[in-house]
């Protein structure tokens, strides 16, 4: 079973609100995620409402075992698109009606955020009320300030960040300007089990939040559009967060959390001065370019053991999606990783604009040839995943070739075979292209699904076709970053022109610092 620490109770009396924070996944997930962390302590400082924990499959709280349907408000973190149908499914165990339309005002009120409740509520929209278009700790005291004052729908559409389908309202993304004004959590929840089902992917260490957003502009990646421009924390004040969270916790251990953690800037700085106070140190994203061997040697020394790159294709496949880092930095990045003695992790993608099957052979070798740089080949792993057009991005205009991806997926397997190789099923990321770029009707299927199993043929049915100048279901949630600037990038995945990187160059107006 599982024990934790540091988690809030409180006497329900004597609280106004009562706010279940549901997270459609597992627990050992959700208590991975550093934004479900930030909220449940954001909110339980507020001595008016109670803030309890629910994890799919359960559907009552960890800390008072109360049904889900006797929250005041339920909030759904929705990070992947596939948790869509664990949402329905723990609304449905409840006894909520599904739709918005079939509940009244004794039904809890439903709110969702997340990134993908933040680029495109659409698909989720039948269900739930009232979606939060940004970062929550920015949004949600005024959210609930304003529902005990005013629980009508209508009165939270002057709250910035806020989309309510019953209103279809134009909404403007809510992000927190400075890293100063964002919530850093000091005293973390603690869990502990023998279970692995329960161990998080972080366990035994405390999150920093390094940075947020990131500004290279890959092409396919929603969160480098959606939450821009990069804001990073300063060096002092993570290090006291750190501190703090020491004292708190005991633990010393620490995982340092942001798009891309090697852009920091002073991230060698950071590593030392963390280490100098006797703390182990792990990340889980590391940005090529920005990898020294440094930083490599120091992140070995406080105790990393595996790191993940993500080279994601070829390098003609590479400029097309902007992430034009040169073959050598690449293999010079294995190389020291190999020397340091990691464990390598590396992720690629098929299915990239203008990829033929010349590309694909090409891919493989290069598979290959970074496999045999280890004499270990079980050191290093590699994740092949296709690609998934998103909402927000230059991609949002092309769709997904279901059998073209299979094709490739097939020879990849048949050819790799002897390689540590694990490939995403083409179908899974049909469904969620379908999900992330579909429109309110996607709804039918997601709800047919809990009933019984949806064959591909149907899914094929809501495949979303766009041209560059169609209205887009998402079109109404203004995210910063200009539509128009997204049609340029667009047309850059057929030149092959670089955009670069904002923080190193000229500000290339793509809008979202307006
Ligand atoms: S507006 Fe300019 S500086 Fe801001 S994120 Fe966009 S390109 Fe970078």
């Amino acid at each position: 079973m599982i024990s934790e620490d540091n988690i809030f109770i409180k006497d329900y009396k004597k609280v106004d609100i009562r706010f279940a924070l549901t997270y459609p996944n597992i627990y050992r997930t959700a208590m991975s995620s550093l934004g479900y962390n930030i909220l449940y302590n954001y909110i339980n400082e507020r001595a008016d409402t109670w803030c309890e924990r629910i994890t799919y499959p359960n559907i009552h709280s960890i800390e008072s075992n109360t049904p889900l349907k006797s929250f005041d408000i339920i909030s759904f973190s929705l990070q992947f698109e596939e948790d869509y149908f664990n949402v329905l499914e723990m609304l449905k165990q409840t006894e909520i009606p599904l739709r918005r339309e079939d509940r009244s005002s004794k039904d809890p009120l439903i709110i969702a955020g997340g990134p993908c409740a933040t680029a495109n509520p659409m698909p989720m929209s039948p269900y739930i009320d009232i979606f939060i278009i940004g970062e929550g700790e920015v949004i949600i005291n005024q959210f609930l300030d304003k529902y005990l004052e005013n629980k009508e729908l209508s009165s939270f559409l002057d709250i910035k960040g806020i989309y309510i389908p019953e209103f279809d309202n134009d909404a403007n993304i809510a992000i927190v300007n400075e890293m100063e004004d964002a919530y850093h959590i000091t005293r973390p929840i603690i869990s502990r089990s023998d279970d692995d089902e329960y161990k998080t992917v972080f366990s035994d260490s405390i999150m920093l939040n390094v940075s947020r957003g990131c500004t290279r502009g890959c092409r396919f990646c929603m969160s480098s559009y959606l939450y821009r421009p990069m804001r990073e924390t300063n060096i002092d004040k993570l290090v006291e967060t750190a501190i703090e969270s020491r004292e708190n916790t005991g633990l010393n251990k620490i995982t340092l959390i942001g798009a891309a953690v090697s852009d920091y800037d002073g991230i060698e700085e950071l590593i030392k001065r963390l280490e100098g106070k006797g703390f182990q140190i792990s990340t889980p994203s590391l940005r090529i370019e920005s990898i020294t061997y440094e930083s490599l040697r120091l992140l070995k020394e406080s105790g990393l053991k595996t790191i993940t790159l993500a080279p994601e294709s070829i390098d003609s496949l590479r400029k097309r999606i902007n992430k034009s880092i040169p073959d050598e930095k690449i293999f010079s990045v294995i190389e020291d990783a190999v020397k340091l003695d990691f464990n390598i992790k590396l992720y690629f993608l098929i299915g990239l604009p203008h990829e033929t099957m010349d590309d694909i052979k090409e891919l493989c070798g290069y598979i290959e040839r970074i496999a045999n740089m280890h004499t270990s080949r079980h050191k290093i792993k590699f994740s092949i995943n296709p690609v998934v057009p998103k909402p927000h991005t230059p991609m949002q205009w092309m769709s997904y070739d279901f059998k073209d991806i299979k094709r490739k997926s097939k020879y990849i397997k048949k050819n790799l075979r002897k390689y540590s190789i694990k490939i995403e099923s083409p179908k899974k990321a049909l469904i969620q292209y379908i999900l992330s770029c579909g429109n309110s009707e996607v709804s039918e299927i997601i709800e047919r699904s809990l009933t019984r199993d949806v064959n591909i043929h149907e899914w094929m049915g809501y495949l979303p076709e766009y041209g560059i100048d169609d209205e887009l279901p998402w079109d109404g949630i203004d995210v910063g970053v200009k539509k128009e600037f997204l049609k340029i990038e667009y047309k850059r995945l057929e030149t092959k022109k670089q955009t670069p990187w904002c923080n190193n160059s000229t500000c290339y107006n793509c809008g979202s610092c307006d």
